[in-house]
């Protein structure tokens, strides 16, 4: 099977590095999503990942606490799974770059559109850290922008469900799994997908989307391959 995309942009959640504890970063884990990753690049696709931090931390869980202070402190929480995702790849002899939304220049390289780019043509995972950089947005919908900005093809949602259903599949023996939607039906269906700002940024600049399960890594490369594995959502249905 060969890849059918050029640039891809991979979104993992938080919860997807976190393994069985639910919270954290299990190495293991995060590991087996690398030797896919490299697999890729070595057939000449360009990744770039946008890691999200409901492993560590959500904005909008926080209680009391003020709401952009609380996001600040999720951007942060994506941070640091930027750089353990960039561990791990490097481990296994990938060529990685990390670039955040908030500069932290001793750790990472501030974002910069074009130089990612050049990151990517060179062969190099780019991991953007920090989500967007502003509170009261989601690492779905930097997973978007960073797409829309990279001109990535696609976006490989890896989620814990294989893909998108009619209605919950864990409450529902009869649920549907959908093979491909649009964004308009998405966005109407109020489809459980990424949130409406995502949705809306890659149906405004038709970006693909393909959910699928990591429970199974090889799926990354897979889904690279084999729109058949998951959900596709697409301008062009
Ligand atoms: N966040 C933010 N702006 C962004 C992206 C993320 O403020 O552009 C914060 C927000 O608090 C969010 C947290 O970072 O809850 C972690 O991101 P997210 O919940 O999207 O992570 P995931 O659910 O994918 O693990």
């Amino acid at each position: 099977m060969k890849p059918k995309y050029k640039r891809v942009l991979l979104k993992l959640s938080g919860e997807s590095l976190a393994g069985v504890s639910k919270h954290g970063i299990d190495f293991e884990t995060v590991t087996s999503y690398c030797e896919p990753i490299k697999k890729l690049v070595e057939d000449g696709v360009q990744v770039g990942i946008v890691v999200g931090g409901g492993n560590f931390w959500r904005g909008r869980s926080s209680g009391k606490m003020d709401r952009t202070r609380a996001d600040h402190m999720g951007m942060l929480a994506t941070a640091i799974n930027a750089l353990g995702v960039a561990d791990a790849l490097e481990s296994i002899g990938v060529d990685v770059r990390v670039q955040t939304a908030i500069s932290m220049r001793q750790v990472a390289e501030p974002y910069i559109r074009n130089r990612a780019i050049r990151h990517l043509e060179k062969g190099r995972v780019v991991i953007f850290g920090c989500g967007t950089g502003n509170p009261f947005f989601s690492t779905d919908t930097a997973a978007a922008l960073r797409a829309a900005e990279i001109e990535a093809e696609i976006i490989l949602k890896a989620t814990l469900v294989d893909g998108v259903y009619d209605k919950d599949p864990n409450l529902y023996k009869d649920a549907v799994r959908y093979d491909c939607l649009s964004f308009q039906e998405v966005l109407e269906k109020d489809l459980k997908v990424m949130d409406s700002t995502a949705a809306a940024i890659c149906r405004e600049n038709s970006i693909d989307l393909m959910v699928f399960s990591i429970l199974d890594p090889s799926n990354i490369y897979e889904s690279v391959c084999d729109t058949n594995i998951g959900t596709l959502v697409t301008n062009r249905k």
